[in-house]
Order: C-alpha cells, then sequence, then structure tokens
C-alpha cells in the first residue's frame, strides 16, 4: 500500500490515528501534512463534509493518497451541539479546557447528560477513489472533568457500557478499542485492504 498524507495538525489526534492504524496495517507509512499546504477550514454542513474537503484539498496538494477525520460530540440536552463545532464551541482558539468548561456550564444542574462521539474517517487516493466509515461511541457527560490521558472532552466523558470512568481515565489502548475514533479507523483500514489490498503488496 503508498504511503497515505494524514491531514490533522492535532498532535493528539494524530498519535491516536497512527496507534490505531498500525493494529490493522502495521506497514502502513503515514506521512505529515508538508508545512507548504495549510490545514483547510472545516466549513462543511456535515463530519464528512468536512473529512472530505480536507482529504480531497490534501490529495490534490501532494499528489499522494490522503487520510481526514472530522469528530464531533453531540449533547442530546443541548440538541445535539456542539457537534460540528465541537473544536470552536466556546469561541474562535478555544482551548480544550475552555471548551469542558462550556459544556458542564450548559449541563449545569441537568440530569439529561446522555451523549455520543461521532467520527467520520475518510481516505481519498491518488486515482480519485473515495472511502469513508464512521463510528460512534455513546455514552454521557460526567459533572466534573476525571482523569490524565486522552484529550478534548475525555475528561467529562463516560463511555455507556463501561464502569464508570471518564474516556480520560482509560489507558490509550482500552480508549482505542471502543472509541468513535477506533472504529472509524478500524472499519476504514478494512476497507483499505479490501480495495488496494495489503501493505507490501
Ligand atoms: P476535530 O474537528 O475532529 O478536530 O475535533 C473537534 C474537537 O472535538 C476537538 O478539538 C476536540 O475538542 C474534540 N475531540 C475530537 N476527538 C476527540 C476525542 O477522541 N476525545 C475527546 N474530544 C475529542
Amino acid at each position: 500500500m503508498h504511503p497515505l498524507v494524514l491531514s490533522t495538525a492535532n498532535p493528539d489526534k494524530r498519535v491516536e490515528i497512527a496507534e490505531i492504524l498500525s493494529e490493522v496495517l502495521p506497514g502502513l507509512e503515514l506521512l505529515e501534512r508538508p508545512a507548504g499546504v495549510p490545514e483547510i477550514e472545516e466549513s462543511g454542513a456535515s463530519l464528512e463534509e468536512n473529512a472530505r474537503l480536507k482529504a480531497r484539498a490534501l490529495a490534490e496538494a501532494t499528489g499522494l493518497g490522503a487520510l481526514a477525520d472530522d469528530t464531533g460530540l453531540e449533547v442530546d440536552a443541548l440538541s445535539g451541539a456542539p457537534g460540528i463545532r465541537s473544536a470552536r464551541f466556546a469561541g474562535p482558539g478555544a482551548s480544550y479546557s475552555d471548551n469542558v468548561a462550556k459544556l458542564l456550564g450548559a449541563l449545569s444542574g441537568s440530569s439529561h447528560r446522555s451523549a455520543r462521539f461521532r467520527t467520520v474517517a475518510l481516505a481519498r487516493l491518488a486515482d480519485g477513489r473515495e472511502l469513508v466509515c464512521e463510528g460512534v461511541l455513546d455514552g454521557s457527560i460526567a459533572e466534573a472533568p476525571r482523569g490524565q490521558g486522552g484529550f478534548g472532552y475525555d475528561p467529562v466523558f463516560v463511555p455507556a457500557g463501561g464502569d464508570g470512568r471518564t474516556l480520560a481515565e482509560l489507558p490509550p489502548a482500552a480508549k482505542h478499542e471502543i472509541s468513535a475514533r477506533g472504529k472509524a479507523f478500524r472499519g476504514l483500514a478494512r476497507l483499505l485492504l479490501e480495495e488496494v489490498g495489503p501493505c507490501g503488496s
């Protein structure tokens, strides 16, 4: 399999994607986005549109196959917000802790705390073919942050069916096993294997 360029500039996401893909496609070479190719604005109306915009722009700029993803946290009591606006929930340039503080404030006093992470992972191959896979993790929003692992909203996200720990309290491999990103990229890796064959072939 040819190397693929990763669209994201977020180091937390890069590490997770590399860890997840190495399990399914151990020989796959992931390249960093070249410095001269800026990350494009997420102007799409859906996670899939955003992932497609990012992968297409990168594939066109480099002539290589590209991988992109977009993730949103959907909170039922907030009618699905922040959704595609998860990165900038507390405003442009918001930090992870700004976003978490805004979320906890918005849910203050509410016992209706169900939520889910949704990730769309998309590969744009050098010949223009596109493969896409979505992963979802259901859960609920904790009353206060707990744990040092993960990133983003992980300290306040309690996966459904678990032991009550937040994603930030789980070791990375345990997060990947259940996470929306883990499901989306493992599924995408299987599609890549079917479409272009195993690494080295
Ligand atoms: P992105 O648009 O895919 O970069 O993700 C948007 C925002 O969602 C990020 O800035 C994080 O705040 C949050 N996010 C994405 N993935 C995760 C995750 O795996 N755990 C917790 N928060 C995440």
